[in-house]
């Protein structure tokens, strides 16, 4: 495998679930069906969470055995989940190479725009940006996520919940750098966002990026989701001495390019800013921040940095902080502050990447996981229909009903909002 991982096995078969509906249209297309089965088909996919071809009732046995003989549809296998005492949690999945890769769910009761439930997703295991104060960057880049791996954490962390807790929020901020993988974070935000998959508003989904210029363009141009740039420091010379990309694309390139982005009216662009202690907390940074910022339709997240014992950086006082905000505000910028979350699981920014060894000795002590993974097998040969112990099916919708002679409209129950 390189850097891509393989989304066709070797028997042939795609997987479906890296597809976006046009990619769908043409997999039934191939079995000589009519379109709106496709329409149909996506729904099981995304909105009930099918694992096989077989679970989708709706359509004729022989119409099911064709598709399972030329697709499959994966699913993560969970290694661990790890709860945090301020209720953030980890989810730690073992991809099918034995790579991990982490969500985290972040729930904010006291956001002033109401109660949220964040989901931060994963685009890479690992990340190649190497940028100085994150522990992701350790690992260097093992590869990249297929567009299913991507959707089927928010895909399958909503099925654990249930439908009486909603994801409202996705940010990929967790491993990697997604514009580094720009194709297949495309299509898994189109699925998480399509009303007849998971249907999240695009004024939900957040992609943070160091700063790839063109990959900012192409992602603007293609997709609606709104888009986050990790600044981090407000000179060129301060900027390269902790995140090695400004060597390739400059800091005035950024700035000029987050200036020309065609962003709708309703959207700004959010710029975050990790705080390190005497190295970009001081009165200057602030204000060169401000010039920086100057006529910009954005608004600033700082972010003080989550210490760890491999850096010797530091995290500013909560006063210099707030002295910092303060004075940023002042000036008409709007800015927050990101609260720490999850600490006590690693679970915070900059984290990631670490849970690996620690899923390994948790599944292995865990008989339920190893019974999930060896059901996931299971599905994955069309063996079995269910992969979560015994509660239906995943999104934990109603019965199914539908028949192949249903309109394809039928298929309307789904866990997820606006959907
Ligand atoms: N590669 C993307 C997304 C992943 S990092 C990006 O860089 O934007 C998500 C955010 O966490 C980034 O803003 C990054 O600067 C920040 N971050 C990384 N390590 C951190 C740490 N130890 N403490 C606080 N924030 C950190």
């Amino acid at each position: 495998m390189g850097l891509a991982p393989e989304t066709t096995l070797p028997d042939g078969r795609v997987d479906a679930k890296s597809l976006n509906l046009s990619g769908i249209r043409q997999l039934v297309e191939g079995i000589g069906k009519e379109d709106w089965r496709a329409l149909q088909i996506y729904k099981w996919i995304w909105k009930r969470g099918a694992s096989s071809f077989h679970d989708v009732d709706s359509i004729s046995r022989q119409a099911r055995a064709e598709l399972d003989h030329r697709a499959w549809l994966p699913m993560l296998d969970l290694a661990t989940r790890l709860d945090s005492e301020d209720g953030t949690r980890k989810y730690v999945w073992r991809l099918s190479d034995g790579a991990y890769i982490e969500s985290v769910l972040i729930p904010d009761e006291e956001h002033p725009g109401g109660r949220r439930l964040t989901l931060c997703v994963s685009s890479q295991v690992g990340c190649a940006m190497a940028c100085r104060f994150c522990l992701t960057g350790d690992l260097g880049l093992k590869r990249h996520l297929s567009a299913s791996e991507i959707a089927n954490q928010l895909l399958q962390v909503q099925a654990d919940l249930g439908a009486n807790r909603r994801i409202t929020n996705v940010v990929l901020m967790g491993m990697g750098e997604p514009l580094h993988n720009l194709d297949p974070v495309i299509i898994a935000t189109q699925n998480m966002m399509h009303n007849d998959a998971m249907g999240m508003s695009h004024r939900k989904i957040t992609v943070s990026t160091v700063g790839l210029v063109p990959a900012m363009k192409e992602l603007t141009a293609r997709s609606p989701v709104n888009i986050a740039v990790s600044l981090n420091a407000t000179t060129q010379e301060q900027r390269r001495q902790i995140m090695p990309i400004t060597a390739r694309w400059s800091l005035a390139e950024l700035m000029d390019c987050c200036k020309a982005l065609p962003l709708p009216r309703a959207k700004r662009i959010t710029f975050e800013y990790v705080m390190f202690k005497g190295f970009n907390d001081q009165m200057d940074d602030a204000q060169r921040l401000v010039e920086l910022m100057q006529g910009m339709r954005c608004k600033l997240n700082l972010i003080p940095y989550n210490e760890n014992p491999q850096r010797d950086l530091r995290r500013p006082s909560d006063l210099t902080v707030w002295r910092f905000q303060d004075l940023l505000v002042s000036r008409g910028i709007h800015t927050s502050v990101r609260r720490t979350r999850g600490r006590d699981i690693s679970a915070a920014c900059g984290q990631l990447g670490g849970a690996g060894h620690l899923a390994d000795r948790v599944s292995a002590a865990d008989p339920s996981a190893a019974w999930r993974a060896a059901q996931i097998q299971a599905a994955r040969r069309g063996e079995t229909r269910h992969i979560e112990d015994g509660k239906g099916d995943l999104l934990g919708s109603p019965s199914r009903s539908s028949r192949a002679t249903d309109p394809p409209t039928t298929v309307t129950e789904s866990a997820f909002p606006n959907a």
